[in-house]
């Protein structure tokens, strides 16, 4: 079971939003940034409503995998082949 943090801030005067998630697979944290109110919306549902699709996620297929299952840019690559460049890992300790 992935489990999700989310950090909202407002840098540019834009709602941002940190997806932060440990992978169920080796247990590193890596997040994802969104922009807007609609996008972390969608996420926010999307989370409080385990039986909504995926698909209805307004993201390519490789985030909202992320979203779904929490999966870090390596282990997404080793099950799936392919991966976002938008998944960042999370640095520890700084
Ligand atoms: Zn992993």
């Amino acid at each position: 079971m992935s489990y999700t943090e989310i950090v909202e801030s407002y840098k540019s005067g834009e709602l941002e939003a940190d997806i932060i998630n440990s992978c169920p697979l080796c247990q590193k944290k890596s997040h994802l940034l969104i922009k807007g109110k609609e996008h972390l919306d969608a996420v926010e549902h999307y989370l409080k409503h385990r039986h909504a699709f995926v698909q209805d996620l307004p993201f390519d297929a490789p985030v909202r995998e992320f979203i779904k299952s929490g999966f870090c840019h390596d282990c997404m690559d080793m099950i799936f082949g392919k991966t976002s460049d938008e998944i960042k890992y999370v640095q520890e300790g700084k």
